[in-house]
């Protein structure tokens, strides 16, 4: 076994590589951009080397930099996590040159499977079925769209070199094929630098079902399979395992055939072949096709070791080293069902974009795992993925397992950033999934009800107003008589209410909507209206939250903020970063609610939605789409509100 091992990544996946090499004894070796200076893996792993700025290509991308920060540190082998060098065969290849191991495939495994119609032309040899369609090499427009029809539409176009959902287009009528083809070679062109498409069979009613592989070089088995049909836009939003409706029978041919799929290109190391899924019918021996391989640990694997009981990242250091694979397939057993959630810092009303925040508290629950990258006081940066964490729960069945999710979900306490955790909570109640029918289409065509906005209950907002007030302190949640004075008025940015103490540990709140409400202490609970309330009121730096359900947060109005003139930073929405004015989406004069969006900006190939810190009136638009803005320009400044006393 190694005695130190490097980890090229950053994040939660580096934080889980970390957790494994200690349990193990193997001394680890972080990286980091000057972004993450403070960031959770750097204090987790025993050493750390700093690479460079917080831009991928300045830091978590330089090759060079990594391999000699290894060599530097005595590190005898190299982790890529996921993302960015984790399947790139030149840096591979980079690393055996430098007499170091990467623990993953060859390269010749990656490039194998590197562009989606090689690898098709590859599996088709093997004797695994493929989606139908066209992989061959003539990218002719005229020849291209005579193929589609030949396929028979709906069809798919897919960018050969394309991952994370980019270059895909799907066609349902020939006189669009066209234009769609024009558009996915564009895409394609610039996220990958490679405009070759395939066309495919668009597979009506699609489950996507992967199946984890793990081979030695030699021989490989397979640790079942993953469903990951709750997607939106082609990304994975929940994935569990086993898949719902699954068969011993089909899961033996899946697998027979993912396994082939490994063994035909002498695969070493974690792996994941991707199926799409005919889900029209129950699951069928000539239901499911080949997509494509991802050639390294892929986000989703903890359900996997969920269900196991095998830790992957245990099995990738111990095959690196030259170990034979840790069991044979008769070996391996599937126990109960597993879930996991993705967590992100995402603004879901304004079309999931991805949001950034100083994280002023977070807890997480101890009745689920939790695999994450950052700690209460963290920031949510602009310059990487917008993950918080992955929540992953584990039961005895399917019902058990996802009520327990929605538990663990309801039980997470995130404050200073939006998330899309109240989205996730609805998809655990959505009937569909809960029935498990579940299909890649399910997302989008209940979007509307899954997002809905709902204003969160008044009921919890009055608990918000006790928070203000300071009366939820453990010493003074029982004796609400000490409270001075008897009645007042609490004020937040959004919104006003009184507060009346009307006896030992019991007020009532008026909120905006005039209707008194009564808050009580009892019994270590608190009760709105003599309901029980599950609500958990939390005070951080950002002011306070009531978590427990759909959360609020109540931000306090620093009177001293308001009288400083500058609008105590509230009033001025500066650009967090630097980047691409995309559009702006008020004016002068406009009323604007907290949280209503003001301007996107792209960044790092991202968009992000900025939004109103308070209600308030748009005094000033300060940039234009289409402007190029530095970190910290000012975009837009809200009028000076109103002093009230
Ligand atoms: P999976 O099927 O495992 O979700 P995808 O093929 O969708 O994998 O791509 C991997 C994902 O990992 C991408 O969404 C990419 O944005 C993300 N990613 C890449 N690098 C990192 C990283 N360091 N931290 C978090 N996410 C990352
Ligand atoms: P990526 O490299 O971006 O992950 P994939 O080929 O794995 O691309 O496809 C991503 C997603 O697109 C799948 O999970 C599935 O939801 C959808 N998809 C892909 N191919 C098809 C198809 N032939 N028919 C229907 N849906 C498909
Ligand atoms: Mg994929």
């Amino acid at each position: 076994m190694f005695q130190k091992i490097l980890i090229a990544n950053r994040g939660e996946i580096a934080c889980r590589v970390i957790d494994s090499c200690r349990r193990m004894g193997v001394a680890t070796v972080a990286v980091f951009s000057d972004a993450d200076r403070g960031a959770r893996h750097v204090a987790m792993a025993d050493e750390a080397v700093h690479l460079g700025g917080p831009a991928p290509a300045d830091s978590y991308l330089k090759g060079d930099a990594i391999i000699a920060a290894a060599k530097a540190t005595g590190a005898q082998a190299i982790h890529p996590g996921y993302g960015f060098l984790s399947e790139n065969p030149d840096f591979v290849d980079a690393v055996e040159a430098a007499g170091l191991v990467f623990i993953g495939p060859s390269a010749k495994a990656i490039r194998a499977m590197g562009l989606k119609d090689a690898a098709k032309a590859l599996m088709e040899k093997a004797g695994v079925p493929v989606v139908p369609g066209y992989h061959g090499s003539n990218q002719d427009p005229a020849y291209l769209a005579e193929q589609a029809g030949k396929i028979g539409y709906p069809v798919l176009i897919k960018a050969v070199a394309g991952g994370g959902g980019k270059g895909m287009r799907q066609v349902n009528d020939p006189k669009d094929f066209a234009d769609a083809l024009v558009s996915a070679q564009s895409e394609a062109k610039n996220a990958f630098g490679n405009p070759d498409v395939l066309i495919e069979k668009y597979i009506l009613q699609p489950r996507h079902i992967e199946v984890q592989v793990f081979g030695d070089g030699h021989r490989a088995v397979h640790l079942f399979e993953r469903d990951c049909s709750l997607q939106r836009r082609h990304q994975k939003v929940i994935e569990e395992a086993p898949a719902p409706g699954m068969t011993p029978e089909i899961r033996k041919i899946m697998g027979a055939a993912a396994t082939r799929a490994a063994e035909a290109i002498g695969y070493k190391g974690a792996g994941t072949i991707e199926f799409i899924v005919d889900g029209s019918n129950g699951l069928r021996e000539d239901g499911f096709w080949f997509m494509e391989m991802n050639t390294r640990l892929q986000v989703e694997h903890p359900v996997t070791e969920a269900i196991t009981g095998v830790d992957l990242v245990e099995w990738q250091l111990r095959v690196a080293s030259g170990e034979p694979l840790p069991a044979r397939q008769e070996d391996l057993h599937i126990h109960g069902h597993a879930f996991e959630a993705r967590l992100y810092a995402e603004d879901v009303p304004a079309g999931f974009l991805p949001a950034t925040g100083m994280l002023a508290h977070l807890q997480f629950p101890d009745h689920a795992r939790i695999e994450t990258g950052v700690r209460q006081g963290d920031t949510i940066s602009p310059w990487y993925d917008p993950m918080i964490a992955k929540i992953v729960t584990h039961g005895p069945t399917r019902a058990i397992a996802l009520r327990e999710l929605e538990a663990a979900l309801v039980d997470t306490e995130v404050a200073g950033s939006v998330t899309n955790l109240d989205f996730l909570i609805a998809l655990t109640r959505h009937q569909g999934f809960r029935d498990g029918e579940v299909d890649t289409g399910l997302i989008g065509r209940d979007l509307d009800a899954l997002v809905a906005a709902s204003e969160p209950d008044p009921r919890t907002r009055a608990l918000g107003v006790i928070g203000l007030a300071g009366l939820d302190k453990p010493d003074t949640k029982g004796g609400m008589t000490l409270w001075q004075p008897l009645r007042r008025t609490i004020t937040w940015d959004g919104g006003q209410a009184v507060l009346e103490v009307l006896g030992p540990g019991a007020a009532r709140v008026t909120l905006d909507d005039g209707t008194p409400r009564e808050v009580c202490w009892r019994g270590d609970r608190w009760w709105v209206d003599q309901a029980l309330r599950r609500h958990r009121i939390v005070s951080h730096p950002a002011g306070v939250s009531v978590f427990g359900g759909r959360a609020v947060h109540l931000t306090p109005l620093d009177p001293l903020d308001r009288d400083s003139g500058a609008g105590g930073n509230q009033a001025l929405t500066l650009s967090p970063m630097p980047g691409l004015v995309k559009s702006v989406h008020v004016e002068a004069g406009q009323a604007v609610k907290a949280g209503d969006r003001l301007a996107v900006l792209e960044a790092m190939k991202m968009e992000h939605s900025l939004t109103a810190a308070r209600d308030g009136v748009v005094a000033e638009v300060l940039a234009r789409a289409g402007d190029q803005v530095e970190a910290g320009a000012p975009l837009i400044r809200l009028e000076e509100e109103e002093t009230v006393a």
